[in-house]
Parts: structure tokens; sequence; C-alpha cells
């Protein structure tokens, strides 16, 4: 017996922001799970800013998503029909699993979501892929130490205000970087940054140098340009830069002009390397066991911010992150 799947797949490669009319949008006929397989009823998708490169016909980490196929996107749900020795109804789960309501899967490169310990929809967000970015990009790529300025840029999101916040259980001084007052206030009064800089208020050097008095030792880069360039002027000799994403540049149609200063990784001595968190995967857990932890002692918040509106509200909501719409980790509820 088969039942109504509504699914998003993409039906041309979108130049610039995304619109409606890349996807195509319908309910069709799913299967049941065959053996060693079982059905996933999906409650969250989480919305990443990654998803505009994978609509790219370009060589990346990933291969492209095809035209035609289920857009790919991490999910929460609840299985619902199992013929999978592992995976029994009622149990929760996150994984790749797609832009639509229900997924079939085999079980591979599943999670569990232990409800206990932090609502579903947080197993995509703080507790999922992009804690674990925050996690291992600062400790293991950033290598903070005590006592210094650690600087994030899309502080208010879901990787940067985890990253502003791992830096201050770390003993160092936390500085981010958002776009307008209100994002700035929640990062200083919500997440204990020390400063928060906007970008958009039209002094960001002379603004991050008041924030940043001892100059920059660690630059978590999450947006590109120009802002990077303002902050390449002010690291520290021997600083490091863990190269996390540059969204700035993603849904552009001419390559950013900026950072002119690269020279500053060569006065500077600087480390700066990217990372895709796939590179830890081996140590997910570890990730996980330490932020469940500091959730656990307060020590931690993991904003979020869930939108209404099923599948159907793919392309606009997700256009929120690139428009600096999102007050934390963005999820689209079903
Ligand atoms: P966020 O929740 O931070 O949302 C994106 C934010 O980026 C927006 O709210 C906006 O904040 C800011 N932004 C958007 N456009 C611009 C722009 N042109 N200039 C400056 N800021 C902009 O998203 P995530 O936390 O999910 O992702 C943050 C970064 O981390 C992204 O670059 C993403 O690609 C990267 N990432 C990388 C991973 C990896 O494995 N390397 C894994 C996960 C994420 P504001 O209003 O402050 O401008």
């Amino acid at each position: 017996m088969s039942i109504t799947n509504r699914t998003v797949r993409l039906a041309r490669r979108p130049v610039g922001m995304v619109t409606a009319e890349d996807f195509t949008i319908a309910d069709e006929a799913l299967e049941e799970p065959g053996e060693g397989q079982f059905r996933v009823r999906l409650d969250y998708v989480s919305l990443d800013p990654a998803m505009r490169g994978w609509m790219n016909d370009a060589k990346s980490y990933v291969r492209p998503v095809r035209l035609g196929e289920v857009m790919r996107a991490y999910a929460a749900g609840i299985v619902d029909v199992s013929n999978h020795p592992d995976f029994k109804p009622g149990d929760a789960v996150t994984g790749l699993f797609g832009v639509q309501r229900y997924a079939i899967s085999d079980g591979r490169a599943v999670a569990r979501a232990d409800t206990k310990i932090a609502p579903l929809q947080t197993w995509i967000g703080g507790l999922g892929m992009p804690g674990v970015t925050a996690y291992f990009g600062l400790l293991d790529v950033g290598k903070p130490k005590a006592g210094e300025t650690v600087v994030v840029s899309a502080a208010s999101g879901a990787v940067g205000a985890i990253v502003g916040q791992i830096a201050k259980v770390l003993g160092c001084r936390a500085v981010g970087i958002a776009g307008g007052p209100e994002k700035c206030r929640r990062v200083v009064e919500e997440y204990g940054f020390d400063a928060c800089v906007d970008y958009k208020g039209g002094a960001l050097a002379e603004d991050l140098r008041a924030a940043c008095p001892d100059g920059i030792d660690v630059y978590y880069e999450n947006v590109g340009g120009e802002v990077l360039e303002a902050v390449l002027g002010q690291m520290n000799t021997f600083g490091r830069i863990p190269v996390c994403g540059m969204i700035s540049g993603y849904n552009a149609t001419e390559p950013s002009p900026a950072p002119r200063n690269l020279r500053s990784v060569l006065v500077n001595r600087l480390t700066m390397r990217g990372f895709i968190v796939f590179d830890f995967a081996e140590r997910y857990e570890e990730a996980i066991t330490a932020l469940t932890m500091w959730l656990g002692e307060g020590r931690l918040k993991m904003p979020e911010d869930i939108r209404e509106g099923g599948v159907d509200a793919y392309p606009d909501v997700l256009n929120l992150l690139f428009t600096g719409g999102n007050q934390g980790k963005l999820i689209l509820k079903l």
C-alpha cells in the first residue's frame, strides 16, 4: 500500500537567490519500505546555507543535487513503519532525509535523537550538524587558548552563536560580528559574548578595533568578502582562521573583490584552514557529549528559528538565511 508524500525536487539550477520556480513541489505516491528499510515521518527540516551550493553544478565536497532529485537536507522525524532490525516505530531519528514529508531509509548515516536530553529539532541544530561544526571548527582548527580573542561572524546564527559561547567556556574573549543592532544585542545579552559589532553599521573596522583592543587571535569565518577583509587587517601574529563558510558569496553571480589584503596571512604568519564537518565524522560523539554537557550545565544556548508552512514554504524560508531574516538555527516545521 502506498501513501502520499509531498516532495521538493530541484527543477533547475538557480541563478542568485532561489525562487519557487527552481523547484517542483508536488504530491507523490510513496511505496512501503522494503526489507531492511524503514519509513520516517519527518517533522523538521534543517535549512542550511550549504544547500545553495549543493544546487550548483560545480565541483565541491559533495556531488551537486541532480535535477529532478529530492532536495538534499538534514531532517528529523519519527520512524512509523520498519522492516529494519535496529529501528522500530516510534524511534526519533535524524539524517540526510531530504525536503519531503516522508523518507525511506536503510539506516545508513542515520542518528538517534534522545528527546529526553533535548527536543527533536535540536538534534538537527545545536546538537546536530551546526553544533558539531562549531565545536570542531573552533577547537580543532582554531585552537583557541584561554585569554585569547576569538571573533566569529554570522554570530547570532546556528553555528556562530555556539562558537562564541564555547569560546567563553574556554576562557577566551568572544566578539561577534552580526547584522543589525537587535542581533548584536542578543549576541551579547542572551549568548554572553563580550561584544558584538554590527557590520551593517558603516564602521566595521573601527568598531572591530574598539571591540578587540588586543587584536584578534582566532577568527571563525562564516561570511567572507568585506567582513574577512576587515578582520584580516586586525589579526595578531600566528593567528588562526578556521574557514567554515563564506555565505556572502553563495548567491553571487560575480566574484567578490574582497579580501584585498591577503598579505596579512604572510606578514602575520596566519594559519587559514578550510574544513567541512564531515572531516570529523569519526569524532561526532565527542562533540555531542561536550555540547550536551554544556547545555545541561546552562552554559550553552542553542537558538532556534522554527518556521511554519510545510515543504511548500522551502524556497522562501531558505532565502531568510541570505537576507539575515533568521535568528538562530533555521528550521522548517512540517
Ligand atoms: P546562520 O544561522 O548563521 O544564518 C546565516 C546568517 O549569515 C544570516 O542570518 C546572516 O546573519 C548571515 N549572512 C547572510 N548573508 C550575509 C552576507 N552577505 N554578509 C554577511 N553575513 C551574511 O547559518 P549557519 O549557522 O547554518 O551557517 C553559518 C556558516 O557556517 C555558513 O557560511 C555555512 O555555510 C557554514 N557552515 C559550514 C559547515 C562546514 O562544514 N564547513 C557546516 C555548517 C555551516 P546577519 O544578519 O548577521 O548578516
